[in-house]
């Protein structure tokens, strides 16, 4: 969503400073829980919603003229949940777009030059390599059998591609097993989501790296994109749009995996044998909040184990932290973000936290090894391989 200046304006005079965005409640549970990472992680005023439109007020009216380390902080050390956009909007009537309001604050942010290092080192590996991490091989494995032509074209993601390889394989075998023929772009460059929720939506790479996929899907003859990863799928679905890539316009529908093989359950009835796993299931904040995709993951999940829900779930869930560029550049509340929804899981008595989102299990991963948990990190489609 690209706002204008007046909308800006407008969304920051209507906060009331209420700062009831920073709190999960209006359900049932016994103790008001905290909704905003940010906030409660570092604990001061500008970390929490109202306090960061007071930031970006002070900036759009020229009171800020020095980017001091406090204030890239403030402005970068947030994972755009859209926690407090959803809570924000139950209680005032009021739609405030937070998290767009504070991406639009970055790409003020970045125009000025005032960019964290650890996103400029983003930048330039997405510029070299094509990719978020600066790999310089292509992604392989024993399990991709593309077809040429195919209908069904899989997005794996950068993330997917060179850091969680598991879950690109387990949507291969998915795919080999329902006799599904897909194909995967000869070349896949990055979605650019990482450098959008960063601020960069007026670099060059963004917009090369926009037009290269769009011209790539386009004549690749696909009708269906599914993606493993919630981030590039809001990015091609939300943002590509902004730019002139709309794939509604070609007639390509884009979906998540979850999407994709609810609709293959209830056309066909897939075999699907039952595990003996307790599972708790992670909503990701792009999946969520951002899509509005909550059930059919469940759907999915819930035809192989069995699921026990945390306290804080769908529009209130906890964000797992690595979100909005907050990986690269914060990784220490990252994995403390992690380890608070671990902790929520554990109460459940799952064995296993699964979400549905590359980035989410990589920091999942991260946090459950930092604080020796022994709860398995999964994605629903492994757990589908795996009952199949
Ligand atoms: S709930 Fe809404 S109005 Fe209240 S502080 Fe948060 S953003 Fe502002
Ligand atoms: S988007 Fe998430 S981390 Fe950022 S201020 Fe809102 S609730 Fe906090």
């Amino acid at each position: 969503m690209s706002l204008s200046k007046d909308e800006i304006k407008r969304a920051i005079y209507h906060c009331v400073k209420c700062k009831l965005c920073s709190i999960a409640t209006f359900h049932p549970q016994e103790a008001w829980s905290p909704l905003c990472p940010s906030g409660t992680y570092f604990g001061f005023q500008a970390f929490y919603a109202p306090g960061r439109m007071e930031i970006f007020r002070e900036l759009l009216e020229g009171e800020i003229e020095e980017p001091t380390e406090g204030l890239l902080n403030a402005v970068f050390a947030c994972t755009l949940c859209g926690a407090c956009y959803e809570k924000c909007r139950r209680v005032s009537k009021v739609e405030l777009p937070l998290a767009e309001i504070f991406e639009e604050m970055r790409r003020e942010i970045v125009r000025r030059g005032w960019m964290p290092d650890a996103h400029r080192g983003i930048a330039e590996k997405v510029k070299r390599t094509r990719n978020a991490y600066g790999e310089e091989e292509a992604f392989e494995s024993e399990n991709l059998k593309p077809t040429k032509g195919a209908d069904v074209l899989y997005f794996i993601g950068c993330t997917a591609r060179f850091r969680v390889p598991e879950i690109a394989d387990a949507m291969l075998c998915i795919f080999d097993k329902l006799g599904v023929e897909y194909q995967v772009l000869d070349e896949e460059w990055c979605c650019c989501s990482v450098l959008m929720r960063a601020g960069w939506h007026d670099s060059d790479i963004v917009r090369e790296h926009i037009r290269h996929n769009y011209d790539a899907i386009c004549e690749s003859g696909a009708k269906t994109v599914v993606f493993t990863c919630p981030g590039c799928l809001k990015t091609l679905k939300k943002d590509y749009a902004e730019f002139g890539a709309d794939f509604s316009k070609e007639g390509i529908e884009l979906l998540h995996a979850t999407q994709f093989i609810q609709r293959l359950m209830r056309e066909r009835g897939l075999d699907v044998k039952e595990l003996p796993l307790k599972a708790t299931y992670h909503d990701p904040c792009h999946l969520g909040r951002d899509l509005g995709i909550y059930e059919e993951p469940r759907e999915v999940l819930s035809a192989a184990v069995e699921i026990s829900e945390m306290r804080r779930v769908r529009e209130e869930a906890w964000c797992c932290g690595s979100g909005g560029g907050v990986k690269s550049a914060f990784n220490d509340f990252a994995v403390w973000s992690a380890e608070e929804r671990l902790k929520e899981a554990e109460e459940t008595g799952a064995d296993a936290i699964v979400s549905a989102c590359p980035f989410c299990k990589r920091n999942l991963r991260d946090a459950a090894k930092h604080a020796g948990s022994k709860l398995q990190v999964l994605d629903v489609v492994e757990i589908l391989n795996e009952a199949l």
